[in-house]
């Protein structure tokens, strides 16, 4: 069995990545920049923005925290993002999910910019990106698909399952898996039978929520099993795949903490950088 090394791939992207920045910063004269507005205090969204930063400056990029407390006002927000819109060192904006409840999330997404839009969370993105065309991607499932690709480079024909169709990772994962020709089924809660289902993929996408829900006996000898979940248990940190049962039978399998989590900030550099790509055509 291949142990899929998020960790790795994520720092070869990162490398490549900063040599792509240096070249840029040659050509242009300026550097890509990328501003996180983070609402509140909730810890772990402080941790997501603290890595962000980290691994946005070890890369080249220009790089923003903008802080606002809980109570901050909608308007205020919204103010804030039209003026990065209109800024030209700003070539990626995201605002850290979740918001407070008092924000409207969606018109927090429909503000930014579609071309600075990193997360790939704008209707517009969404939209290109299942018409086929250039598009921002969401992070997970682009750093879930870079990791796919390692293993399988011609996917063209193959059968995979997305367990879970949320915005954030299952939709965006079943686009970017049909583009490359795969035939895909995308499963949720109302899924009939979801070992069934699981039994026939070569590749399992699994953005669930739900600890070690796929067991060893629904995936069948040389699947591709890609594991997003990152869920919290008395046992440490778990994904939605059973890790010891599943990698008995997978071809390949990414572990959790270590797979698919250090791709998903990588990608962001990536989007931060593609923006600035596309703003200087
Ligand atoms: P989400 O928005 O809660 O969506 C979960 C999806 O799973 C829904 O579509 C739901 O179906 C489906 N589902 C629930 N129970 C199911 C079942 N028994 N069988 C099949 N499908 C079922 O979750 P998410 O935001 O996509 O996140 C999924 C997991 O990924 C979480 O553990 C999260 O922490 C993790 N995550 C990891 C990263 C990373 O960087 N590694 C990034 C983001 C999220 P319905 O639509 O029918 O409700």
């Amino acid at each position: 069995m291949i142990l899929i090394d998020g960790k790795k791939a994520a720092a070869e992207l990162r490398a490549d990545l900063k040599q792509e920045v240096a070249q840029l910063k040659s050509k242009h004269n300026k550097v890509p920049g990328l501003t996180v507005i983070l609402i509140g205090d909730l810890t772990p969204s402080q941790i997501y923005v603290r890595n962000k930063e980290k691994s946005a400056n070890e890369v080249g990029l220009k790089s923003e925290v903008i802080k606002y407390p809980d109570s901050v006002e909608e308007k205020t927000v919204l103010e804030k993002i039209q003026e990065l819109n209109s800024d030209e060192t700003v070539s990626g904006i995201l605002v850290q999910l979740p918001l407070p409840k008092h924000i409207d999330k969606q018109k927090v997404i429909e503000a930014i910019d579609p071309s600075k839009d990193v997360d790939g969370f704008h209707p517009m993105n969404v939209g290109n990106l299942s018409s086929g065309y250039e598009s921002s991607i969401p992070c997970t499932p682009l750093g879930c698909y870079l990791l796919i690709k390692k293993i399988e480079p011609n996917l063209s024909g193959k059968k995979a399952v997305v367990v879970g169709r949320s915005n954030l990772n299952g939709k965006p994962m079943t686009q970017l898996l049909l583009k490359e020709n795969c035939t895909v089924t995308i499963t949720h809660s109302k899924t009939k039978d979801l070992k069934a289902e699981c039994l026939e993929a070569d590749i399992i996408v699994a953005a669930v929520g739900i600890p070690e829900l796929v067991r060893g006996d629904w995936v069948k000898k040389d699947a591709v099993v890609i594991d997003v979940g990152i869920n919290k248990t008395d046992d440490g940190i778990v994904g939605d795949v059973h890790f010891d049962e599943v990698s008995k039978n997978a071809k390949a399998l990414t572990p959790v903490p270590g797979g698919v989590g250090p791709m998903t900030i990588a990608c962001l550099l990536k989007n931060t950088i593609d923006c600035f790509k596309r703003s200087q055509i």
